[in-house]
C-alpha cells in the first residue's frame, strides 16, 4: 500500500462513480472519490432522474385533479398550484438522497475528495489543490447538455433553458417551446404542459423518441397530441433572439425551405447530451477520445491506458443511470480481480411520462434487420391496455404491450410497453430475457390478477396467436 495513497480513485460521484466506489470499498479496497459538484450523486440525483421524477409525480396529481380524471372517480376538487411548494418537495428529495450517498461513503470508508480532477499521469490525479495517487483510476465523469448553435442557454434568466433550468422555473410559462422530442423534451414538456403551459415540441426527425420501437414512437405522437402538446416534426431551429422575457425562434423544415418565426416565453434546449471528457487531462496519460468525445473501453471497462478504467455516460452506450450503476459494480469487481460483466443487450429504457413508455432488447425494426428483413423469422404478439381489466378499471386505456420473439426458437428478443406502470413492468421482461426466456415461458408464468402485468402475459400468448382477452 505504500506505493499509492489509494487502491482506487474514482473520478465523478454520479450513479456510475459512487456505486463503483462503494463496491470497490465493499471488496476491501482503499477508495477515494473525486467530485467537483458541492453534493454527491452526479447528474442523476442533483439535476436529472430524481428532481425530474419529483416534478413529474407532483404535476401528475395536479393534472389528474384539473383534467377531470379524479372527478371521474367521484373526487371533485379545484386544484390550486403552489409552485414554490412543488419545488420545495423536489429539493427535499434531492437533499435527502444526496446526503444518503454521503452517509454511504462514510459507512463504507470511501474518502470524498472535493474538487475538479485532472490527470498528471496514469496514477496521479490533481483534485483541487491536492494530489492523489492510486493504483487504479476509474473515470466516471458523466455527461452535460449538448449545446445548440445559435440558441444560447441562460438558466438564470429562465427564458432559454436546458434541463437543469427547466426543472426550476419560478413560474409556469404561458408558451414553452421544447427543442428535441426525446426523453428530456417529453418529460419536461409533460411537467409544464400539466401545470398549464402551452407546449410546442420541435423535432428534427419524423418521429419522437429515437431508439424506441416504431409502434411505440407512432403511438407516442398520438398520446402527446391528445394531452395537448403541439408537435412540429421534421423541423429544425436555426436561431433564437431573446428580448426581455421573450424568445423569438426561427424555424425551417428539416429538409430546408421557408423560414418562420415562433415566439415563446420559455425555450428548452434538449437535443441530447455529450460526454464530460474535456479538462480531465486525458492528454497527460495519452488517452484519446472517439469522434463523439467518448472514452472507449473493452468489455471489462479497461481503457487503452493500464490502470485506467471508464464507465457511465462518458463511455459509449445509452446514457442511463442504471447502465452507469451496473457498469460501476462490474468495473469495481474487475479492478478487484473478480469477474464483473454487464449484458449491454438487455438495458431497459423508460420515459416517465403518463402513460410511461418502456422497452428492452431489440425493436421490431432491429429484429427484422437482424434476420435480413425476413418477416417469417420473427413473431410479434401485441396486447392493448384497453383489454386489460386493471387498466380499464383505473381509466387508463392508452397503450399496449408488445413481445418480439425469434420464430424458430421462440426466444424473446424485445419487449415494448406503453402504460401507466410500464417502467416497473419492464423489469420483468428484462429478467425473463436475462434468463433466455421464450414467449411461452412468459405466457405460462402465473401473473396476479388484476394487474397491468397480465398484459405482458397476454402479449406473450399473442406471439403464438392465442391471447385470451382480445
Ligand atoms: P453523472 O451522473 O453525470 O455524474 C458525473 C459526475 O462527475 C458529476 O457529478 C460531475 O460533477 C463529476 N465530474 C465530471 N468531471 C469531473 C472532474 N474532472 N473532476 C471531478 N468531478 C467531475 N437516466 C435514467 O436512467 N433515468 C432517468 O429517469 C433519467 N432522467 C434524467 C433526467 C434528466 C433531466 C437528465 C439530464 C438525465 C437523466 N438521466 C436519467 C440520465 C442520467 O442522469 C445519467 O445517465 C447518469 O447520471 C449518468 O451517470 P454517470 O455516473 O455516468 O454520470
Ligand atoms: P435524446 O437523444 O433522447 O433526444 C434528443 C432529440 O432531439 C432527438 O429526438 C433528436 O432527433 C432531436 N434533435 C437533435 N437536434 C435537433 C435540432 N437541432 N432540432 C430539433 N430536434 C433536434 O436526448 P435528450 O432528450 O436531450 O436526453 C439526453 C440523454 O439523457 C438521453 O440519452 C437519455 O437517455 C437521458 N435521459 C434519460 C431519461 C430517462 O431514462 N427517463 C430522462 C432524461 C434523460
Amino acid at each position: 500500500m505504500a506505493e499509492y495513497d489509494y487502491d482506487v480513485l474514482v473520478i465523478g460521484a454520479g450513479p456510475g462513480g459512487y456505486v463503483a466506489a462503494i463496491r470497490a470499498a465493499q471488496l476491501g479496497l482503499k477508495v477515494a472519490c473525486a467530485e467537483s459538484r458541492e453534493t454527491l450523486g452526479g447528474t442523476c440525483l442533483n439535476v436529472g432522474c430524481i428532481p425530474s421524477k419529483a416534478m413529474l409525480h407532483a404535476s401528475e396529481f395536479f393534472d389528474a385533479a384539473k383534467n377531470g380524471a379524479m372527478a371521474e372517480m367521484g373526487i371533485e376538487t379545484t386544484p390550486k398550484l403552489n409552485l414554490d411548494k412543488m419545488h420545495d418537495q423536489r429539493l427535499d428529495a434531492v437533499d435527502g438522497l444526496t446526503k444518503g450517498i454521503e452517509f454511504l461513503f462514510k459507512k463504507n470508508k470511501v474518502d470524498w475528495k472535493k474538487g475538479h480532477a485532472t490527470f498528471q499521469d496514469a496514477h496521479t490525479v490533481k483534485v483541487g489543490d491536492e494530489t492523489v495517487t492510486a493504483k487504479d483510476v476509474i473515470i466516471a465523469t458523466g455527461s452535460s447538455v449538448t449545446p445548440l448553435p445559435g440558441v444560447e442557454v441562460d438558466n438564470d434568466k429562465q427564458v432559454v433553458v436546458d434541463s437543469t433550468g427547466a426543472l426550476q422555473l419560478a413560474k409556469v410559462p404561458q408558451k414553452m417551446v421544447v427543442i428535441g422530442g426525446g426523453v428530456i423534451g417529453l418529460e419536461m414538456g409533460s411537467i409544464w404542459n400539466r401545470l398549464g403551459a402551452e407546449v410546442i415540441v420541435v423535432e428534427f426527425l419524423d418521429q419522437l423518441l429515437p431508439g424506441m420501437d416504431g409502434d411505440v414512437r407512432k403511438e407516442a405522437a398520438k398520446i402527446f397530441k391528445k394531452q395537448g402538446m403541439e408537435l412540429r416534426m421534421k423541423t429544425k431551429v436555426t436561431g433564437c433572439t431573446v428580448k426581455g422575457k421573450k424568445a423569438v425562434l426561427t424555424l425551417e423544415p428539416a429538409a430546408g425551405g421557408e423560414e418562420e418565426t415562433l415566439e415563446a416565453d420559455c425555450v428548452l434546449v434538449s437535443i441530447g447530451r455529450r460526454p464530460n471528457t474535456e479538462g480531465l487531462g486525458l492528454e497527460n496519460i495519452g488517452l484519446e477520445v472517439n469522434q463523439r468525445g467518448q472514452i472507449e473501453t473493452d468489455h471489462d471497462f479497461r481503457t487503452k491506458v493500464d490502470g485506467v478504467w471508464a464507465i457511465g455516460d462518458c463511455v459509449p452506450g445509452p446514457m442511463l443511470a442504471h447502465k452507469a450503476e451496473d457498469e460501476g459494480i462490474a468495473c469495481a469487481e474487475n479492478v478487484a480481480g473478480q469477474t464483473g460483466i454487464v449484458n449491454h443487450d438487455i438495458i431497459p429504457g423508460v420515459v416517465y411520462t403518463l402513460p410511461e413508455f418502456a422497452g428492452v432488447g431489440l425493436t421490431q425494426e432491429e429484429a427484422l434487420e437482424k434476420f435480413g428483413g425476413d418477416k417469417a423469422k420473427i413473431k410479434v404478439g401485441k396486447f392493448p391496455m384497453m383489454a386489460n381489466s386493471r387498466a380499464k378499471t383505473n381509466h387508463e386505456p392508452d397503450g399496449f404491450v408488445k413481445v418480439i420473439a425469434e420464430a424458430e426458437s421462440d426466444r424473446v428478443l424485445g419487449v415494448w410497453c406503453i402504460n401507466n406502470v410500464a417502467g416497473t413492468m419492464i423489469a420483468q421482461a428484462a429478467q425473463a430475457m436475462e434468463f433466455g426466456a421464450t414467449s411461452e415461458d412468459i405466457a405460462y408464468t402465473c401473473h396476479a390478477h388484476p394487474t397491468h402485468s397480465e398484459a405482458l402475459k397476454e402479449a406473450a400468448m399473442a406471439v403464438q396467436g392465442k391471447p385470451i382477452h382480445v
